[in-house]
């Protein structure tokens, strides 16, 4: 186990001015805190934490990332609380502490091989400081590196798909090549040891059988090179055995040449002595076609910059090769660490930040960079900041945009669940289904058989799936709505020409009313577009409805004439923006009697039968619609009444008049002062109710109020 003083020296070692103290204080806070506690291994717990700060020292992290590492498991593993370490170690330790404790708890939820990518993306949506994922990383390669302590096969299985499928492209993707191959190797020696062990054995007959082979070609290679005036190192290295599989995996071959084993990589001065190098091996050696790539001039998305080749090479032998320049070899091992490891070297001693320098680099890097080999991750990182994830109850990863809601999360899981969504649970609570979601909240969507989706949702829904669904949704049920409503309109019109409404009579006038089906044809009524007159005098031409020959009929009896007949049609779903709609004149509620005026594109609207409006219509009687209230006590409608009232214009009166509206359970929707004068206020007030009971209640309280001369109920 590393000790204190070690740890210290190593960090001072490249940084001078780091806080001694902060991580003295650290090391000594994990030591007591994780005091008896062991691990697997039988070690004491704190070699952990001092191992992953070990780790991260090799990329030179400031002072408040080692820190972190020595903590960074103290908030979920001991007693330790976030104000402590806040106290203890500023907000800037705290914070990070707590950012690596979330990506911890994230790794128990879920194990499904398919949402790998949607949980790569999550884990750096949620580090919103990189130091987060490096100190995450650095934990994950110490638990690997102590794996084969852990007894239970199916943990250590579990593990290491996770490290393969999650942490090892993550390190890929920041550039931290070397983490990244010793992640997969580890993960490899778990999930496929026979297959590991074979390649060993390869590996190690094909080095032994060319007795100084890797050497010999260095050399020749270092003396073509030089020859032609430019200074190398050149180093044959070993690819890991991890490597070497996925290529035979991929490709499917077996390896024999030297070029799948050993790679050999060129380290010049500058990058124009790359492509020197380049010119002089090409001149020198035939060049495999094809396998050139220059990741000079379009460098990697992480920044990897490098030229390779393969040639067949000295002694006949196929030769792969990186070449590039000591900085780029340090970013190929280091990841975007090294930039700033070489700012600090270039500019003498650190300037104060200089440490987050390359943090920054980084982000920018992340998101500016489009490399279109590894484009199909699309992993820009400002791409996962505009996005959620959430899991489903079964620990299903489902990416949202953000500030999606529960109805986006129910439509993406399935169309079927969307438009039955009645709640949500998030993280166990019920929440609104407009609620916004979070990274990492659990969703658990309530459904109910009876629910459809309601035309409202679409103001807050923000996924196009949702959006679209819902009002594929309203589109049906209205045209339902008009359909039904159309055959009785017509049903209506027929009788009252003294004819029976049959399909056969329809559809020999479909071609007259430019229908397609009859169906259509109800719908086409049904919304106003046709009138149940003009279908009659379709069916029935030169025939002319009775109650329409241009007589004048008074109100009184068109109204009388509907009453009591029993045709009505009963309205439903109440749904704003739907086949039926209410009156702004008189605000109609259940309980009023009603009537409805079909208006051409709008289907119909209800008034109340008293109301003024209704005078314009006493011409076109068979525009008149019998319609009725359809009772049901599980409909927790709000409709809006409205009154019309006079009150004394003096101290304490208005406050009156709000307050009996509220104790008498009704909600001001609206008011509107319509006259004002030194004694009075002339004003409108909408006022939702449960029905048309509901409002006279509240009239009648009013009434008993003395400041209030006149409470009337609007009429047009
Ligand atoms: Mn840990």
């Amino acid at each position: 186990m590393m000790r204190q003083v070690e740890l210290v020296e190593r960090v001072l070692d490249y940084d001078r001015d780091a806080d001694e103290d902060l991580l003295n204080r650290a090391y000594v806070f994990a030591m007591k805190a994780h005091g008896t506690q062991t691990r697997a291994s039988g070690d004491p717990y704190f070699s952990h934490p001092i191992e992953v700060a070990g780790i991260l020292t090799k990329y030179k992290l400031d002072t408040a990332t080692i820190a972190t590492a020595l903590l960074h498991d103290t908030l979920e593993d001991t007693v330790a609380t976030y104000d402590e370490l806040e106290s203890q170690f500023g907000l800037d330790v705290a914070k990070l502490v707590d950012g690596v404790t979330k990506l911890s708890k994230l790794e128990l939820q879920s194990d499904r091989q398919r949402q790998a990518e949607n949980f790569r993306k999550l884990l750096l949506a949620m580090s919103d400081d990189i130091r987060v994922l490096l100190v995450k990383l650095a934990d994950r390669l110490h638990n690997m590196r102590t794996l084969l302590h852990i007894k239970n096969e199916e943990k250590r299985q579990r593990i290491a798909r996770e490290t393969m499928e999650i942490y090892a492209p993550l390190a890929e993707r920041i550039g931290m090549h070397e983490i990244k191959d010793e992640l997969q190797d580890l993960s490899f020696q778990v999930l496929n040891a026979e297959a590991r062990d074979s390649i060993l054995k390869r590996l190690e007959f094909l080095r032994t059988s060319g007795t100084g082979l890797i050497d010999r070609i260095a050399n020749e290679l270092k003396n073509t090179l030089s020859s032609a005036g430019i200074e190398t190192t050149v180093v044959g290295r070993q690819k890991r055995p991890f490597s070497i599989w996925r290529k035979m995996e991929l490709k499917n071959i077996s390896f024999e040449q030297l070029s799948d084993v050993i790679a050999f990589r060129i380290i010049v001065d500058d990058a124009a002595s790359c492509y020197k190098a380049l010119g002089v091996i090409h001149g020198a050696y035939p060049m495999v076609p094809g396998l050139f790539k220059d990741y000079i001039s379009t460098p990697k998305r992480n920044n990897y910059r490098s030229l390779h080749t393969t040639v067949i090479g000295p002694e006949r032998q196929r030769i792969e090769m990186q070449i590039r320049t000591a900085e780029m070899h340090e970013i190929a091992e280091y990841g975007v660490a090294a930039h700033w490891l070489y700012k600090q070297t270039d500019d003498g001693p650190l300037r104060d930040g200089m440490q987050y320098r390359w943090l920054r680099e980084l982000l920018e890097i992340l998101e500016n960079a489009s490399d279109p080999e590894e484009f199909l991750e699309h992993t820009k990182l400002s791409m996962f900041q505009d996005q959620v994830f959430c899991f489903t109850p079964k620990g299903d990863l489902i990416a949202l945009p953000s500030s999606a809601t529960p109805v986006d999360f129910a439509y993406m899981v399935h169309t079927e669940l969307g438009n039955h969504c009645v709640g949500a649970k998030v993280n166990g609570r019920v929440v609104p289904l407009r609620a916004t979601l979070h990274n990492g909240d659990q969703v658990d969507i309530l459904r109910s058989e009876n629910q459809t989706p309601s035309p409202t949702w679409e103001n807050f829904v923000v996924t196009g799936k949702a959006r679209s669904a819902i009002r594929r949704f309203v589109r049906q049920q209205q045209r339902a709505q008009y359909v039904e409503l159309g055959q009785q309109i017509l049903d209506k019109a027929f009788r009252s020409g003294g004819h029976e409404l049959s399909e056969k009579g329809l559809d020999a006038a479909l071609k007259v009313l430019k229908q397609k089906s009859v169906t259509d044809l109800y719908a086409a009524v049904g919304s106003g577009v046709l009138s149940g007159r003009q279908v009659v005098e379709a069916v029935f031409p030169g025939e002319r409805l009775r109650a329409a020959l241009g007589k004048v009929v008074p109100l009184a009896r068109v109204r009388n004439k509907l009453v009591g007949r029993g045709h009505a049609v009963p309205i439903r779903g109440l749904i704003p923006g739907m086949a039926v709609h209410f009156a702004g004149c008189c605000h109609p509620l259940p309980g009023d009697r009603i009537v409805g005026i079909v208006t051409s594109g709008k289907g119909i609207t209800i008034h109340t039968i008293d109301c003024e409006t209704l005078e314009q219509f006493v011409e076109t009687p068979e525009r008149w619609v019998d319609v009725s209230w359809e009772v049901s006590n599980d409909d927790p409608g709000v409709h809006v009444g409205r009154i019309t009232t006079i009150v004394a214009n003096e101290p304490g009166a208005l406050s009156s008049l709000t307050s009996v509206i509220a104790r008498n359970l009704g909600n001001i929707n609206n008011l509107k002062i319509t006259n004002r004068s030194t004694d009075f206020f002339e004003m409108t007030i909408d006022i939702e109710v449960r029905d048309v009971k509901h409002l006279i209640n509240i009239i009648a309280a009013l009434r008993a109020e003395p400041a209030i001369s006149s409470v009337e109920r609007a009429r047009g």
